[in-house]
């Protein structure tokens, strides 16, 4: 058994002092992760701060036309909420595609976006990795890839990032609000979380001092279709093998904003540039949207066992965007999908 603390944090700032004076110690929300790397041993921290009770847990519409999320929202609430049902169907979507309406009604906004990879050596303290142990080496690399990365990896780690919601925030061009010792800041996203380079223990660029307090979403496009697909190995409950979040606005035939990212195939939400910057001043037509997931899949870098997603990538992509392109087909979410367990 590993001995730990338990302090219930009274607010933001006592939360931030918590983590400034015991360096290791971990912020508890929902703990549908934590809990289960505490018990798997891949998470040892001395002491849990819990925030769960924090009175960050309200979604409320930005002056500037977005929505401000508290870190406490729980995952249904979210989906649920009628804004974002109405407004940014896409996010509705990748939540609802996520675990299941149990695990929905506990994880958090904040939690969700600092969940661990479900890489099987991450998780299996017996073998080598370097996402958990730095310097012991990637047990991935040489092993068993089918769930691993395509874009970005390094040759210290190949682990892909596993939110749903995650990836329907990079393509919304969402902003992560922290506070830490120094006050608030706010960090895009994609940019919020890393590739892995020399440091694949280094999930996000948040100091270990900062929490996160919110998520902020611009204000909804005029005239754009969105929405989420998520391809897996069972109809629920699993992982994205590949995800595509995407946006497009077509007007007078003719595509003038393109917002894709992808999941599954990276240890980072991955917005697709290139694909982005070929959509863009094009006709909406099967060719173009072919020829922007090849541009993107020009920089994929596959391993052995999951050299698949090449394909799956582009089938998906070009499926998405020809639906959106198609038009007025609702993405909303109805009541039965969005109601609680
Ligand atoms: C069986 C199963 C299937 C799942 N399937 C999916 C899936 O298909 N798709 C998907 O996206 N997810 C899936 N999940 C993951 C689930 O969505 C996450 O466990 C959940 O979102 C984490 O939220 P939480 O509030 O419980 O986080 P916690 O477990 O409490 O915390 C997770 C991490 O975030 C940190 N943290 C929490 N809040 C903050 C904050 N405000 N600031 C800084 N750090 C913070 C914690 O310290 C911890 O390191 C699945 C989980 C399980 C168990």
């Amino acid at each position: 058994m590993i001995p730990f603390r338990y302090e219930r944090a009274a607010d933001v700032a006592a939360a931030v002092t918590l983590l400034q004076r015991n360096p290791g110690a971990k912020l508890l929300a929902g703990g549908t992760n934590l809990v289960d790397l505490l018990k798997l041993g891949v998470a040892s921290p001395h002491l849990l701060v819990d925030i769960s009770r924090l009175p960050l847990d309200t979604v409320e519409e930005t002056e500037a036309g977005g929505l401000r999320i508290g870190t406490n929202v729980r995952n249904s609430d979210l989906a649920a909420h009628p804004v974002v049902r109405q407004r940014y169907p896409m996010l509705a979507r990748a939540l609802l595609s996520a675990a299941s309406p149990q695990l929905r009604n506990l994880a958090t906004t904040g939690g969700n976006l600092l969940q661990r990879t479900r890489c099987v050596y991450f998780q299996d303290v017996t073998t080598a990795c370097n996402k958990r142990d730095p310097g012991t080496g990637c047990s991935a690399i040489g092993g068993f890839t089918r769930h691993h990365a395509i874009f970005g990896a390094s040759d210290a780690c190949a682990a892909t990032h596993p939110s749903d919601m995650a990836v329907a925030l990079a393509a919304l061009d969402a902003q992560v609000l922290v506070t830490g010792p120094g006050g608030t800041r706010r960090i895009p996203m994609p940019g919020f979380h890393r590739l892995p380079g020399r440091e694949p223990d280094r999930d996000t660029v948040l100091a270990p001092d900062e929490l996160i307090v919110a998520v902020e979403l611009p204000p909804a496009r005029a005239g754009a279709a969105s929405t989420y697909r998520k391809v897996r190995e069972r109809a629920s409950y699993a992982f994205a093998l590949v995800s595509v979040a995407a946006e497009l606005v077509v007007h007078d035939g003719t595509v003038t904003q393109a917002r894709i990212a992808l999941g599954g195939v990276a240890h980072a939400p991955w917005r697709a540039a290139a694909a982005e910057a070929v959509l863009r001043g094009r006709r909406p037509e099967m060719a173009v949207f072919g020829e922007a997931a090849d541009a993107e899949l020009a920089s994929a870098r596959p391993f052995a066992d999951n050299a698949f997603k090449v394909p799956l990538v582009r089938r998906t992509v070009v499926a998405v965007l020809r639906d959106l392109a198609a038009g007025p087909a609702d993405s909303r979410p109805s009541d039965r999908e969005v109601t609680r367990a």
